[in-house]
C-alpha cells in the first residue's frame, strides 16, 4: 500500500536524543495557512510501505527511530499495522500530529505504540478556523488529555506567525495549557520567512516581542 510522499534518511534534530528517520505521509485533515508543506498537503503518496520497511531493515543499528509526520499520519488507514512492523524492527517511534484524530491517537496509545508525540495546539478556539481551515480546539484537548492520562513523553507545539497570532494570545494558550496541568516546554516555532505556504502569507513586518515571550514558552527558531 502507497504510504508516504518521501522520507528523510536521517536526522538528529526531529527525535529527541535519538538518531531517526523521518517518514512523510501525504495528505491532510487541516489547510494552515502558514503550512511550509504545500507539496505534501495536497499531493499523493508515491513510497509504498515495503520500500519503507525494506529501508528500516537495512539501517538497523544504524538508525533507533522513526518519525511519523506529513502531512497527518493519522489519517493513513493502515496505520496501525503498520506502526506495529516498525516496532517489530526494534524501532522506537515519534509521532507528529495536528491532534484532530483522538480515536486513532487513543489506539496507538493503547497498543503501546508511540515513545514520543508532538502535539500542535494550533490557536485559541476564537482564531482556530481563522488560521487552520478545518481545525478544533475541543479535539485539540481531547488528544491533549489522552496524553496526559497515559503519561507518554510528549511536547506541546505552536507555529507562530506574528499577523496571524499576538504575544497575549500565544501567553493566553501557555496559560490555558498551565491551568490544564502541563508541565513541560509548550515551544513555540517562529514562522520561517521567504518559503512557499498552503495560505500564499507575506512576510511579516511586525516586531516580535521576543523578551515578553520567553518568559511563558520555549522559543524555536
Ligand atoms: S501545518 Fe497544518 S496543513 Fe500543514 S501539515 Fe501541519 S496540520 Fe497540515
Amino acid at each position: 500500500m502507497k504510504a508516504l510522499y518521501d522520507l528523510t534518511p536521517f536526522t538528529l534534530l526531529d527525535f529527541p536524543n535519538i538518531p531517526a528517520t523521518i517518514f512523510w505521509f501525504a495528505g491532510c485533515n487541516l489547510r494552515c495557512s502558514y503550512c511550509y508543506n504545500p507539496e505534501i498537503v495536497l499531493g499523493s503518496a508515491h513510497i509504498d510501505e515495503e520500500t519503507a520497511l525494506a529501508f528500516l531493515t537495512k539501517r538497523i543499528g544504524l538508525l533507533e527511530g522513526v518519525v511519523l509526520s506529513g502531512g497527518e499520519a493519522t489519517l493513513y488507514p493502515n496505520l496501525l499495522p503498520f506502526c506495529h512492523s516498525i516496532k517489530a524492527l526494534g524501532y522506537k517511534i515519534k509521532l507528529d500530529t495536528n491532534a484532530m484524530r483522538p480515536d486513532v491517537l487513543q489506539t496507538l496509545l493503547n497498543e503501546s505504540l508511540l515513545d514520543y508525540v508532538a502535539l500542535d495546539y494550533k490557536a485559541p478556539s476564537s482564531e482556530m478556523s481563522r488560521i487552520c481551515a478545518g481545525g478544533s480546539e475541543y479535539r485539540f484537548w481531547e488528544s491533549f488529555y489522552l496524553l496526559q492520562k497515559h503519561a507518554v513523553d510528549f511536547e506541546v507545539r505552536t507555529t507562530f506567525h506574528p499577523d496571524l497570532l499576538n504575544e497575549s494570545q500565544i501567553i493566553m494558550m501557555a496559560d490555558a495549557l498551565l491551568q490544564a496541568g502541563y508541565t513541560r516546554s509548550f515551544y513555540v516555532q517562529l514562522f520561517r520567512e521567504g518559503v512557499e505556504t498552503l495560505g500564499n502569507l507575506p512576510s511579516s513586518k511586525r516586531i516580535i516581542d521576543y523578551v515578553l515571550l520567553k518568559r511563558y514558552v520555549t522559543l524555536r527558531t
